[in-house]
């Protein structure tokens, strides 16, 4: 017989109850300090901070005494701990909270953009905080005792669990209501209930459209005859990403970063009261087309709703979408496509490839979307051409609390003057067309971005409580003057309102009015230039969608 000495299968043995117990008191210490700091900036009380912290505590016990039977235990302690680190990394590095908009937009994420936001630091992360764990509880033996005194003990523990976290919520309300009703938008920040709350959210939201069919809005929607010259238009839309008013030199910044389009000024409006429908792409792109405001709007309502681009389409334009972003969001299903960049990156002027000999082949009245890949953190500096770095040092890691906050502007700050030079540069194909189009450009953004301020970065805070940096977007527009005058849109009188608080809201209807398409569900008094247009569109019998 031979007999071999096996390695120890455990290092120690802890019962289910104090199992439990140090697990609560890990994910609490290891994940949950941007929450306890989060607390504490919104109650400014230590003493409210750590009762706060103790009725988690106490529900968590709770949770994971019904939760870690003994054959799930290890798997899902394992699970936690690995989910729980990766979302502390996004909200450490980005200063984010995790919520359904969050996970909707990691769901819409090219590989790509997940390699823009691998790198050493996550990594690190990944094993202290993630796989160390893992390894001690798997060398850990959980003792549980037969099944009814185990219950027992369990009832017992969760009723004095019960009982703090009862006595101290209570103690909130009756103190004060309105704090606790603010509280909700921490709960974002609080690790692992804002994974898991995202998780069933965006599940109930795609099983809601399971089986649900096209809801058409295109039916009866008719161009009118431009007032003359008979050309045909061309309007151009360019969709930004991330580009923020608050570093637009149109709008006030002290840096020039829209330098290249001061040559196109003469015929340019810039709306410097702009805001987006939401603060992440996977919310604000769709919206922009959607007939909904965006208090109606349902994120992924726009993979069974046609758009305004469908209404464009059925009355009569050419309609082209070309993409150098992730991609179209489900808002160019029904269109043709166009994507140039096979690699890793491409500078957005790709967008403009064969631009006029496409335009000319098309022999209509044409809509083009140009979907830019724009100022997309973190990695500002691979947005643009290395000639265009005119302010530096930039900011080259994804790991932006690395970088100064100089960097970090600097890099961002190149990237919307590179947008401004392709925005000035389409303007110049629609110029050497306009013999033969009416044409026009109408950009904005998709949402805003934080710098840093307060320690924010990039986007995707809940819009509710969201920093005007993610909301308040950039939105201009050129007309040349063939188009002006087809259109009898004045140019000074659009000047005039160019402060007027506008928002995506506006964009359905107002690219209705440049298309001069009617239909029903165009709104008059949504569209941003109708009051200065001489033969304003008609508004008849319009349904609310
Ligand atoms: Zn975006």
């Amino acid at each position: 017989m031979i007999s071999l000495k096996k390695t120890p299968r455990y290092f120690w043995s802890l019962s289910s109850v104090k199992f439990n117990f140090i697990y609560c008191l890990f994910t609490m210490a290891a994940y949950n300090i941007p929450f306890i700091k989060a607390v504490y900036l919104h109650d400014h009380s230590i003493a409210g901070t750590v009762l706060t912290v103790l009725s988690i505590f106490a529900l968590l016990n709770i949770a994971v005494s019904v939760l870690f039977i003994p054959r799930l235990v290890k798997p899902l302690a394992v699970f936690f701990c690995l989910l729980n680190t990766t979302g502390l990394y996004f909200m450490r590095a980005y200063g984010v909270v995790i919520d359904k908009i969050m996970l909707l937009n990691v769901i819409q994420t090219d590989v790509y953009e997940v390699q823009d936001l691998l790198n050493l630091r996550m990594l690190a992360d990944l094993l202290l905080f993630g796989i160390f764990p893992s390894w001690l509880i798997l060398k850990t033996k959980i003792i549980f005792q037969p099944f009814k005194k185990d219950a027992a003990v369990k009832i017992v523990s969760g009723a004095i669990f019960a009982l703090i976290a009862a006595a101290i919520i209570g103690f909130g309300l009756w103190q004060n209501q309105e704090v606790l009703k603010e509280r909700k938008y921490l709960k974002n920040s609080l690790i692992p209930v804002n994974g898991i709350g995202a998780v069933i959210s965006v599940v109930k939201i795609k099983v809601n459209y399971i089986g649900i069919k096209l809801k058409k809005i295109s039916g009866g929607a008719h161009m009118l005859p431009a007032a003359h010259n008979g050309k045909p238009a061309l309007i151009v839309v360019v969709i930004g990403e991330s580009a923020r008013d608050a570093n637009f030199s149109l709008s006030g910044y002290e840096r020039p970063t829209n330098e290249p389009l001061i040559r196109q000024k003469d015929r340019l409006v810039y709306f410097d009261n702009f805001y987006s429908c939401g603060t992440a792409t996977a919310v604000s792109l769709p919206c922009i087309f959607s007939p909904y405001p965006r208090k109606k709007f349902k994120p992924e309502s726009e993979k069974y709703n046609e758009n305004v681009l469908d209404i464009i389409d059925h009355a009569g334009y050419k309609l082209l979408w070309r993409e150098n972003n992730t991609d179209c969001k489900d808002n160019c299903n029904r269109i043709e496509q166009e994507r140039f960049c096979n690699v890793k990156e491409c500078a957005d002027e790709i967008l403009l490839r064969n631009f006029s000999s496409k335009i000319r082949s098309t022999g209509k009245p044409t809509m083009v979307v140009l979907h830019q890949r724009g100022s997309h953190g973190p990695l500002y500096a691979l947005r643009y051409p290395p000639e265009f770095e005119i302010y530096k040092p930039v900011c080259r890691q994804e790991y932006l609390p690395n970088c100064t906050r100089e960097e970090i502007i600097n890099a961002y700050d190149n990237s919307i003057y590179y947008t401004s030079h392709m925005l000035s540069k389409t303007i110049d194909e629609l110029k050497a067309l306009s013999g033969e189009y009416d044409t026009a450009l109408f950009f904005t953004s998709d949402h805003g971005e934080s710098l840093g301020e307060n320690g924010l970065y990039i986007h995707s805070a809940p819009y509710e409580t969201a920093p005007d940096e993610q909301k308040h977007i950039p939105t201009l527009l050129w007309l040349s003057e063939g188009f002006s005058e087809a259109n009898g849109l004045d140019l000074d009188c659009i000047r005039k309102l160019s402060s007027q608080p506008f928002s995506h809201d506006n964009v359905f209807h107002t690219l209705l009015g440049m298309s001069r398409v009617v239909t029903p569900f165009y709104d008059p008094a949504l569209d941003m230039l109708n009051s200065c247009r001489k033969n304003p569109l008609p508004a008849f019998g319009r349904t609310a969608p």
